[in-house]
């Protein structure tokens, strides 16, 4: 190939910057200045080219909007600053007093106010070095969000690049899908045979998220930015002059925003916008309220949850008036039964609604939905339609109270109220709903990912007796899985087939997955994807979970705590044990030290919950688990946690040697160790970089560390070494010269019996 010549690579450039130029004109600011054929040719210009010439594909190509392959997952990226929400209001009257504090709190100030419609759609962070846009990010919690730049960048009206001397700058706003895009995807997503989407939030989530750019490139999104994050080398004084910035960088900017004096403007510029609200091409889900001056920012702060600075105002939701064609009942995974309104379709603040949850038999008794009636329907959050009320003089004379079934509608066995729960429940555990809705949460993302068992699947399976406890899926054989039929809605049947093969590779998959992902699909009451992560913490593999020591000592731990505030007799004693519990509890990385000032209880914080640990240890006490456990040993599966803070190096160079004994097998250790990048050897030596010592340490190492100087490290230190802070604060390392802390392990007191197991515990497991 011959190299390119200078007017080629000058050629592409021109061209990259005239074909970005008329992006802008007609994705930002809706003025096309060519044809489209002119600009197909440009564009195929500029392709050829890059074909010729790979080495001239420059990443702010306009080529490269949609490009790479599909991922697999999304990568973490940490915000600084974090990405905060906004504090929200409804009321007027708060928003006086938002005014009155920022006057107390700025008595010397002089400031105005923006107001700026809530864009209703998902956070989003643009970063720009040397003007390219080098990343995309979802906010996520705040702190850690995900990368999405390949599905960002297929956003038209996102600049590649922006013209800026400034070496950083991130750039924030809003992902949305137009509310036209969104009429438009659903139509297609229902002639598809799939679910639509409730609302166009929730359509733009899911597009954001899905893991080929070329499927993203389909999908109507759009961007509107407001904000800035990290800059480096450019400055702005005031929020107004920072969106003029924006929108000559390139950017969609807020559509509409007011300048206001005073917050008497303030309250008309909202009512102005709410009057105005579904003229946008996205929702909005209220009004943006923002001290102009920027400078004034860094003395009002922010909560760990909101900038002191904004304000959201929510708007009233809107109504609708429809009738309640009927109530039908859905039993899930728990054997809940949920009445739900099927209503006669309507319209409301921008999306069809034609069923509600009605959560429980009070609820409609309390409200008296009858069928026929004329209801009121609104969407909570702006987002869930919810009915509110019957409109009583159109009550249909015929009209009678709805009377709540005391059977399961799916197995026809009673179905009752269980001590003070609202919810009526099918107690019976071989209920093919609950069934499917074990097997439903079993194989679903955040647990098993098994997703060609999913929805309809799941339920032919558990009908067909195939599966009737979600291990079943273990034993399948994968010709009985091929030859099963599945008989779609409209009466056709189909073979699984070839997606039997998937099922085998996603079982193979799953049996490698981190504890804490089991621990989520077996859905213990109260235990989700969060609490499954701190409880996989406490063990080094899922039959480990059969001991139920330190759980026990975790309930102990806590009742103990919550008896003390009554005695103040014996408090010092008591105060001993509190502290021995949690010390005895420390290595396992499940205590917290806190600022010593506050009471024994909040500075020994447990990770774990009080009903996490009670939840967790009616479960592995129950005959459901004892059953789980021998046949996951027959499986011959045993997940393991995943490691803390997988940063994999935070050990890196470092040596240990092990001696005495330790809570855990040393092995465990030994992995620990290994796997953030450290060694262990087996015996000490002038290249050893600590030595990790618990109980009855060996003479010789001893002896020979102290001879060295070598570092003593106890199980606590290390534990908190490995857990974040690369070097030990020095108080948890014991010093050379000192003999090895006698550790006497408290003695955990019995617990208590856990609450009598509850029949619900029972019948779900
Ligand atoms: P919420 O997600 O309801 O807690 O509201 C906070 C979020 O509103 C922020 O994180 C932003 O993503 C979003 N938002 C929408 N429009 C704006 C705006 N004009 N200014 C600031 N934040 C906005
Ligand atoms: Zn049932």
């Amino acid at each position: 190939m011959d190299r390119p010549t200078l007017t080629d690579a000058e050629r592409a450039k021109t061209l990259r910057e005239t074909i970005l130029h008329h992006d802008r004109l007609y994705y930002v600011e809706a003025r096309p200045a060519i044809s489209d054929v002119e600009y197909d040719r440009l564009w195929s210009e500029l392709e050829q080219l890059e074909r010729a010439h790979p080495e001239l594909i420059t990443p702010d190509s306009p080529t490269q909007r949609v490009s790479g392959d599909p991922i697999s997952g999304f990568e973490k990226v940490r915000h600084d600053p974090p990405m905060r929400s906004l504090d929200k209001t409804y009321e007027r009257g708060e928003l006086l007093q938002f005014d009155a504090f920022l006057r107390d709190k700025l008595p010397d100030a002089v400031w105005d106010y923006t107001v700026e419609p809530k864009v209703d759609g998902l956070s989003l962070s643009l970063l720009y070095r040397d003007g390219v846009l080098v990343r995309a990010a979802t906010r996520g919690n705040g702190e850690v969000g995900d990368d999405i730049t390949a599905n960002v960048k297929t956003i038209r009206s996102i600049p590649l690049r922006i013209p800026t001397e400034a070496t950083l700058v991130e750039v924030r706003g809003e992902i949305y899908m137009t509310r036209e895009g969104f009429v438009e995807l659903n139509h297609r997503e229902e002639e598809a045979g799939r679910e639509p989407f409730a609302n166009p939030r929730n359509a733009a989530a899911g597009s954001i998220k899905l893991l080929d750019p070329r499927e993203v490139a389909q999908r109507p999104l759009d961007a509107v930015l407001y904000g800035v994050g990290a800059l480096s080398g450019v400055s702005f004084t005031t929020h107004t002059a920072m969106l003029r910035a924006l929108a000559e960088w390139g950017f969609k900017t807020p559509p509409w925003q007011r300048l206001c004096m005073d917050i008497n403007q303030v309250l008309l510029a909202i009512d102005e916008l709410g009057s105005r609200r579904h003229t946008f091409p996205f929702e909005i889900d209220g009004a943006v309220i923002k001290v102009n001056q920027r400078t004034l920012y860094a003395s009002l702060g922010s909560t760990a949850h909101a900038p002191r600075f904004a304000r959201a105002y929510k708007y009233a939701p809107e109504i609708a008036e429809t009738r309640l064609n009927g109530i039908t009942i859905q039993v899930g995974r728990t054997g809940v039964l949920t009445p739900v309104a099927e209503l006669e379709p309507v319209q409301l603040a921008g999306s069809v609604i034609s069923r509600a949850t009605l959560h429980n038999a009070d609820m409609i008794e309390a409200k008296d939905f009858r069928i026929g009636d004329s209801v009121l329907i609104s969407k909570h959050g702006d987002v869930i339609p919810a009915v509110d009320a019957v409109v009583m003089e159109k009550r249909p004379p015929e009209a009678t109270p709805y009377v709540f079934p005391n059977v399961c509608p799916v197995c026809g066995e009673p179905a009752v109220k269980l001590n003070d729960e609202v919810a009526t429940r099918c107690v019976n555990p071989d209920c093919p709903a609950q069934r499917v809705g074990r097997l439903e949460l079993f194989v679903s993302r955040n647990a098993l990912d098994i997703s060609a068992i999913g929805g309809r699947m799941a339920e032919a399976l558990v009908q067909a007796g195939l599966v009737i406890r979600p291990l079943d899926l273990f034993s399948l054989q994968s010709e009985a899985l091929a030859t099963f039929k599945l008989i779609s809605e409209d009466g056709s049947e189909r073979r699984f087939g070839k997606k039997a093969e998937d099922v085998a590779q996603a079982l193979a998959h799953a049996a490698e997955l981190p504890l804490h992902r089991w621990i989520t699909a077996l859905g213990i009451p109260g235990i989700g994807e969060t609490a499954a992560r701190t409880l996989a913490a406490l063990f080094p593999s899922f039959s480990a979970m059969k001991e139920t020591t330190l759980i026990e000592k975790i309930i102990a731990f806590y009742e103990a705590t919550d008896r003390k505030l009554e005695r103040t007799d014996d408090r010092d004693l008591f105060t001993g044990e509190i502290i021995a519990r949690a010390e005895a509890l420390a290595p396992y990385g499940v205590i917290q030290r806190d600022d010593p000032s506050r009471n024994i209880r909040d500075r020994y914080l447990l990770t774990v919950k009080p009903e996490m640990a009670r939840s967790l240890y009616r479960f592995i006490t129950s005959p459901y688990a004892e059953d789980l456990f021998t046949r996951l040993a027959e499986l011959h599966i045993d997940p393991k946690p995943e490691l803390p803070q997988a940063n994999g190096s935070a050990l890196a160079g470092q040596s240990f040697v092990i001696t005495g004994t330790l809570t855990q097998p040393r092995e465990h250790f030994e992995a620990l160790i290994r796997q953030q990048g450290g060694s262990v050897q087996n015996s000490v030596s002038k290249k050893t970089t600590y030595l990790l010592i618990g109980e009855n340490p060996g003479g010789s190492k001893y002896t020979k560390a102290q001879a060295l100087g070598t570092p003593l490290l106890t199980e606590a230190a290390f534990m908190e070494m490995i857990h974040g802070a690369s070097q030990p604060s020095s108080s948890v390392v014991a010093a050379p010269q000192t003999p090895p802390p006698p550790k006497k392990p408290a003695a955990p007191s019995k617990p208590k019996a856990p609450a009598p197991t509850e029949y619900i515990q029972e019948t779900l497991f």
